[in-house]
C-alpha cells in the first residue's frame, strides 16, 4: 500500500523535476498556471493526506535521529512562500521543524563568506528546516543586481559569466557535503506567472487585511522579471544535481503549488524511509525489570499496571 503510494507520488512529481544536465529556458518549459489535470477539490483532499503523511514520516525522521532535511523555497514577490509553508507544514510537530527566512544581509552577515548565515540555520540530525528564500537568493537578486557584491566585499572580484558559474558549483558542492553527511536538500521554485504576480500585488493593495503585505520595492522590483526569469533559468540549470534536484511547481494556482510541494517533500523522506529504532535484547531485559519494579509499587486496591488493566480486555486481549 505505502509502495503504491511511494510509486503515484514519484510519478506525480516527475515532470517537476529538472533533469541534471538539461538546459532551462523557464517560459518556454515550465507552465505556471498548470494543474497536473486535478480539480481544486482533489486537491484540497490530495493536500490533506499529504499533511497526515508529513506528519508520520516527520515522527520517524526525529526517532531514527540520522538523516535531516532542509527545504529550500524560492519564488518571486507573490509567488506564496508564506502560505506553502503554512498549509504544508500545518500537521507536524512543531518541536522537529525550523523554519528560516533570509532578508537583506546584516552587516555582521556581510563580514563572512556568503554561505555562512545558511549553513547556521541548518537542520540537525532528525529534524526538518525549511529555508524561506535560500542562499540562491546569492545567484538571484544578488546576480539581477550585481552592485550588491560591493558589499561583500570579496577579494579580486571580477563579475561576469565565470563568476556566477563558480558561485553554482560552490553550492553544488556544498549540497552534496550536506547530502553525504545525512542532510538531504530538497529545492522548490514556486513558478508564478507574470499576470498572477499583477493579480496577487492588486489584491493586498485592494484589502485593508493585505495592505502590510504590500511593499512599494516588490513593484519597483517586478520591472526586472526578464532579468529574473533569466537568472531562475540559469540557476536550475546549472544547480539541479542528482542528489539535489530542482523542482519548478506551477503557482499560479495556490492550492496546486501546496500538493505538488507536500508530494515532493513527502517523496524526499519516503526515499529516505527512516524507521523507529527497535529496542536491543539487552535493553529490553532492562525494560521488563523496570516495569516489575514499577508494578510491585502499586498501592493497596490499585491494579499492579494500570495502564494494561485500561487497555486489556478480561480474557487478556488488547482492547482497540
Ligand atoms: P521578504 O522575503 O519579502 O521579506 O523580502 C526579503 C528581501 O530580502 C527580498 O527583497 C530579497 O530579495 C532580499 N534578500 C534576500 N537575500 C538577499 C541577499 N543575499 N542579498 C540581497 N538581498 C537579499
Ligand atoms: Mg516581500
Amino acid at each position: 500500500m505505502e509502495d503504491r503510494g511511494a510509486e503515484r507520488i514519484a510519478e506525480f512529481i516527475e515532470p517537476l523535476r529538472v533533469r541534471p544536465g538539461s538546459t532551462v529556458r523557464l517560459e518556454r518549459d515550465f507552465d505556471p498556471r498548470d494543474k497536473g489535470g486535478l480539480r481544486k477539490r482533489e486537491g484540497v483532499e490530495l493536500l490533506r493526506s499529504g499533511v497526515e503523511l508529513l506528519a508520520e514520516y516527520q515522527q520517524r525522521l526525529a526517532a531514527q535521529d540520522t538523516y535531516g532535511v532542509l527545504m529550500c523555497l524560492q519564488a518571486l514577490d507573490a509567488g506564496g512562500k508564506d502560505g506553502t509553508i503554512r498549509h504544508v507544514m500545518s500537521g507536524v510537530n512543531p518541536q522537529g521543524v525550523r523554519v528560516s527566512s533570509f532578508k537583506v544581509p546584516s552587516a555582521e552577515e556581510l563580514g563572512h563568506d556568503y554561505l555562512w548565515r545558511y549553513a547556521r540555520r541548518l537542520p540537525a540530525r532528525g529534524d526538518i528546516a525549511i529555508f524561506n528564500r535560500s542562499h540562491y537568493e546569492e545567484v538571484l537578486v544578488v546576480r539581477v543586481h550585481p552592485e550588491l557584491l560591493v558589499r561583500q566585499r570579496l577579494p579580486g572580484l571580477v563579475e561576469g559569466a565565470k563568476f556566477w558559474k563558480q558561485r553554482y558549483r560552490e553550492i553544488n558542492h556544498w549540497e552534496r557535503y550536506l547530502t553525504d553527511n545525512g542532510f538531504r536538500v530538497v529545492k522548490i521554485f514556486l513558478n508564478l506567472s507574470k499576470e498572477e504576480q499583477r493579480t496577487r500585488f492588486l489584491k493586498r493593495l485592494d484589502l485593508p487585511e493585505k495592505n502590510w503585505k504590500f511593499s512599494a520595492a516588490d513593484v519597483r522590483e517586478r520591472r526586472y522579471w526578464d532579468d529574473y526569469q533569466h537568472a531562475f533559468s540559469e540557476m536550475l540549470s546549472a544547480t539541479s544535481t542528482r542528489w539535489a534536484p530542482w523542482y519548478v511547481v506551477p503557482a499560479d494556482h495556490k492550492w496546486y503549488a501546496r500538493v505538488c510541494t507536500a508530494a515532493v517533500l513527502a517523496h524526499t523522506l519516503m526515499d529516505i524511509d527512516p524507521q523507529y529504532p527497535k529496542v536491543a535484547k539487552a535493553a529490553r531485559k532492562e525494560l521488563l525489570v523496570a516495569k516489575r519494579n514499577l508494578e510491585r509499587e502499586a498501592p493497596e486496591g490499585r491494579p499492579a499496571d494500570p495502564y494494561a488493566a485500561r487497555h486489556t480486555t478480561a480474557d487478556g486481549r488488547k482492547r482497540r
